[in-house]
């Protein structure tokens, strides 16, 4: 096994020439010669005592005999290169016998050089001088090589040189151990280089490469390795190109350093920088930086944003009572919850997300909630009231289960604070309101809000016990014939009469019984009652008219409308044609072909169908063509300009001449003056509904309403 150690060193002492020779006088002369020109001699005068003498005195160069006793010149020089390798010292053989055959065995066998016998001294000086500055300068490289080597590794630096022409790759060892191959099994190629590079990086990679040879630049990337076991490392490459004389780049010289150890370190200060130890969320400097940047945005956009300040409640006395390391768990405990009312259990991996995560802790028991992008400041209350939900349910730490609460203080961006100081004092003082109110509760900023948001919530809590508790109401309105004043219909409006909050509007209750999944049961109490009271009206003599009854888009896409109209029909034994169901154009955009069938089903029971509101949404015409209607309502917002505005006569003219060609009866909404009347009356419009007849009323001065209209027709 050839020994791969450095020369030994030659500090201060003269060059040693060992001479093997068995001729004493050749010895003789050699020694006298070579220290005459200053080298120190040692003689061997066989090959043992030569072999010997090599291990013992390291000579600089070997003066050989190649026709000796016992061991032969050949063998010897044979047995120093295979101890040696290639530390040996270079061997001059002094032969006499200078066959061809000689020389190329000698030279197999690793002589230096050859050196004819009889030896002309001066010349002989002169070949050993030279010999010697060749290893010296042999040994210079191998060291800078070998040092070069050692400072790769210990600056875990890499070079490559990829030859473009020929697109061939050199690879120093360092770069081979970075990207995690085997120097003597793996290809240096550039395929292996690609293949190491981590698949998300690689475009970014190939990009700068490209650009650098394009642009006959050097380059400067970070990218990752994905090693073969899954781990990652995280490299700076940097490389210049080389062009030759047409111009065109031939060589790329490349530097790769492994930077995986300063990636982890930064990343690691900037983790505490800008993350909460204990929970992982952000902390305050984080969180201020992207309230900025998320002001900025909705600034751009016309957003709104929120933000929510908590602060535990009561959380001074949890921490003195149970001790600090209790106190740590609740407030680990508690992030957690509140990851999951964000995230709703989905825990990014990313860094990125990480640093764009809205919960932060600022501290102590204070944490904040960034929202983005709100449509109105109830999505903040509906976040809030999860929050105090989430945090309802008992947490037990050390062993006992306690029940924390937070008080929770929203501030609304544009409107409570320009800037995010003001923003986070607003939402911090909206805080201390709750917390003063007894905790466990939120609170806006903005005292408008707080009515809205409270009135909203009362209202939310106690409409799913408005139908048991009798308090839903049918009112009716009358629609009346433009041509003799006649009533020819009536429509049910549904009013909540709520025990402190007096009538509660169907615009602000409807929507919310559609979202509480509400709509359903109480849809089918107005069909209901409509129904029945038109019956009882028909029953006791009353004029055989229509009653209309308005559908939610909810009762479509949920319930089964069919079923619970043929039930209402049945239960209250009213002729289906004195049933219409008013539509609006937003039930029938969701899912056109359903609405078509469950329309044809409708009509197939024999009721009416009216479109209402018409012209305030998509408006359709190819609605009003596939679908089976009979009835069209003209909005109130075109009848309300009329007859000065001249786009809203424009407009209301124009749809009722359409819905006439479309053989639809017209009704307009909202009629509440007589100018508006005629206007209507001249364009062809067939019936009038609104307070210039008569509000909605309730079912008694319905009846009232028309027993007086009975007797006005009669004479
Ligand atoms: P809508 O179906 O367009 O009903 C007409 C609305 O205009 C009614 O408001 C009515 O009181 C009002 N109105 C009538 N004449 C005039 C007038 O001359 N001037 C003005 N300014 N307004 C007039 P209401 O009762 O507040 O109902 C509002 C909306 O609530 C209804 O609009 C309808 O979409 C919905 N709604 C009412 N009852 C029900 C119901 O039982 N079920 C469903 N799904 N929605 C209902
Ligand atoms: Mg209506
Ligand atoms: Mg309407």
């Amino acid at each position: 096994m050839p020994c791969a150690i450095a020369e030994t060193p030659r500090v201060n002492r003269l060059p040693r020439i060992l001479v093997v020779d068995d001729d004493a006088t050749f010895r003789m002369l050699a020694k006298r010669a070579l220290r005459t020109a200053d080298y120190d001699v040692v003689e061997a005068s066989n090959g043992e005592l030569g072999i010997q003498l090599y291990g013992e005195t390291h000579p600089d160069l070997v003066l050989l005999d190649l026709m000796l006793p016992g061991i032969g010149g050949l063998e010897i020089c044979s047995l120093l290169r295979a101890r040696w390798g290639q530390a040996t010292a270079p061997i001059l053989m002094v032969t006499a016998n200078e066959s061809a055959e000689a020389i190329e065995a000698g030279y197999s066998v690793g002589v230096s050089d050859f050196f004819s016998k009889p030896v002309n001294w001066r010349l002989l000086i002169h070949r050993v001088r030279l010999n010697l500055e060749a290893r010296t300068a042999m040994i210079g490289l191998r060291e800078s090589q070998l040092s070069l080597a050692n400072a790769q590794r210990i600056a875990h630096l890499g070079s490559w040189t990829w030859y473009v022409e020929n697109d061939e790759m050199t690879w120093s060892q360092e770069s081979f151990r970075i990207l995690g191959l085997r120097p003597d099994q793996d290809h240096a190629g550039r395929e292996t280089l690609w293949s190491r590079i981590h698949p998300d990086d690689r475009e970014q990679a190939a990009t700068r490469m490209h650009e650098a040879i394009r642009d006959r630049k050097g380059f400067e990337c970070e990218h990752r390795i994905l090693l073969p076991d899954g781990g990652v490392r995280f490299v700076r490459q940097q490389a210049e190109v080389r062009c030759d004389i047409d111009g065109e780049v031939s060589v790329v010289h490349g530097a790769i350093q492994d930077i995986t150890e300063q990636t982890r370190a930064v990343d690691q200060i900037r983790y505490l920088a800008n993350f909460d130890g204990l929970t992982g969320l952000s902390n305050r400097r984080l969180f201020r930086r992207n309230l900025h940047k998320a002001m900025k945005r909705a600034r751009q956009r016309d957003e709104s944003i929120a933000i929510l300040f908590l602060d535990l409640d009561r959380f001074k006395r949890i921490n003195e009572t149970l001790g600090h390391t209790a106190g740590d768990q609740l407030i680990q405990i508690v992030a957690e919850r509140l990851q999951t009312v964000i995230r709703r259990g989905e825990r990014s991996r990313h860094r990125e997300d990480e640093e764009r995560s809205p919960l932060a802790r600022l501290g102590g028991d204070e944490f904040t909630l960034l929202l983005q992008g709100i449509s109105s400041p109830q999505d903040a209350a509906l976040i809030a009231q999860r929050v105090l939900k989430a945090l309802l349910e008992p947490i037990v730490v050390e062993g006992h289960s306690v029940t924390v609460t937070t008080s929770i203080g929203v501030a609304i961006f544009p409107g409570d604070g320009d800037d995010a100081e003001t923003l986070i004092r607003s939402a911090d003082t909206s805080m201390y309101r709750a917390k003063d109110s007894g905790g466990n509760r939120f609170c806006f900023f903005d005292d408008s809000m707080n009515a809205t948001c409270e009135r909203r919530l009362t209202l939310e809590s106690q409409l799913r016990c408005a139908l048991e508790r009798d308090q839903l109401d049918l009112h009716f309105q009358p629609k009346t014939c433009l041509a003799d004043g006649a009533v020819t219909g009536m429509e049910a409006l549904l009013r909540w009469r709520h025990p402190t909050l007096g009538a509660v509007p169907p615009d602000e209750f409807i929507p919310m019984a559609e979202e509480a999944g509400l709509i359903s049961p109480i849809g089918d109490w107005v069909l209901l009652q409509a129904c029945l009271q038109n019956k009882a009206w028909q029953d006791s003599g009353h004029a055989r008219i229509p009653v209309a009854v308005n559908v939610s888009t909810q009762q479509f896409v949920d319930g089964d409308l069919c079923a619970s109209v043929r039930e209402s029909l049945q239960r209250s034994g009213l002729e289906a044609r004195y049933l219409e169901l008013e539509i609006t154009e937003s039930a029938v955009v969701d899912d056109e072909e359903a609405t078509v069938a469950i329309l044809h089903q409708l009509k197939e029971l024999g009721v009416r169908i009216a479109l209402d509101d018409f012209g305030t949404g998509f408006s359709s015409l190819s609605y009003l063509k596939r679908f089976p209607l009979d009835t069209l309502k003209v909005d109130a917002s075109f009848v309300r300009d009329l007859p000065d505005d001249v786009g809203a006569a424009g407009i209301a003219a124009a749809i009722i001449a359409m819905a006439r060609v479309l053989d639809l009866h017209v009704v307009a909404e909202g009629v509440e003056t007589e100018r508006q009347r005629s206007f209507l009356h001249d364009c062809g419009c067939h019936d009038i509904q609104g307070y210039l007849v008569s509000p909605a009323v309730s079912g008694e001065d319905f009846a009232r309403f028309l027993v007086r209209q009975e007797k006005q027709a009669t004479p």
